[in-house]
């Protein structure tokens, strides 16, 4: 079991992603999760507070995965969840107790023979007993300019500044919400990927990996 946390547009999914294959493990994506709840809630008219219409939404919503596709509530949200309206609006959503409690359970029904989990909560609440636990950081002005590649690849509009403004707010509000803050355990590596290419990251990772698990032949 390895987790990977960290803050906004560290990479983690693309790192935990590749880290999975190459270990022949399962990987779970949870910003997914609340990136598919937020929508969810937005479709719904449903603020961001603890009421009577979110708990029942919450009770009919179901989340799943088919490769790298995302269902919530029985429809493909894979798309929908990745647009700036969303980067928006999860953080006041995934701050909410009774929202990371409905995820708490199907998060830990995942982990069957092994998973590679990246979130923000991973190593600190999810799985605290993780074998590997890393934290992933990089420079705010890496990590946007990282989203920002990501964007005009896909052909959407970007505009740098916008998006380190909400790589910065988004992680303000994850470190210093009451509820399973952004924060590493004090049992994982603090791995700082400004500089380093992907392959390098994935390799300290595999690193890592090697220490407690042996990889599949
Ligand atoms: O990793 P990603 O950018 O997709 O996460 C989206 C948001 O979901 C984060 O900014 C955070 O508010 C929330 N999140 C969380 N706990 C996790 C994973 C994500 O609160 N384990």
């Amino acid at each position: 079991m390895i987790v990977i946390d960290g803050p906004a547009g560290a990479g983690k999914s693309t790192v935990a992603r590749e880290a999975a294959r190459r270990l022949g493990l399962p990987f779970l994506d949870t910003g997914a999760m609340y990136r598919a709840i937020t929508h969810v809630m937005l479709s719904k008219g449903i603020p961001p507070s603890d009421s009577p219409e979110m708990r029942a939404a919450l009770g009919g919503f179901t989340v799943s995965f088919r490769g790298e596709r995302v269902f919530a509530c029985g429809g493909d949200v894979t798309e929908v969840i990745r647009t700036p309206e969303i980067d928006r609006n999860v953080s006041p959503y995934s701050a909410l107790p009774v929202v990371r409690e409905s995820l708490l359970g199907i998060q830990r029904d995942q982990k069957v023979h092994g998973l590679v989990a990246e979130g923000r909560d991973m190593g600190t609440v999810v799985f605290p007993d993780a074998d590997v636990k890393i934290f992933l950081i990089a420079s705010p002005g890496e990590r946007a300019a990282r989203r920002h590649a990501e964007r005009l690849a896909r052909g959407e509009e970007s505009d740098y500044d916008d998006i380190l403004e909400q790589v910065k707010a988004r992680d303000e509000m994850d470190m210093n919400r009451a509820a399973a803050p952004l924060r590493p355990a004090e049992d994982a590596v603090i791995l700082d990927s400004t500089g380093l290419s992907f392959e390098e990251v994935v390799s300290r990772v595999m690193e890592q990996a090697a220490r407690v698990l042996t990889p599949e032949p």
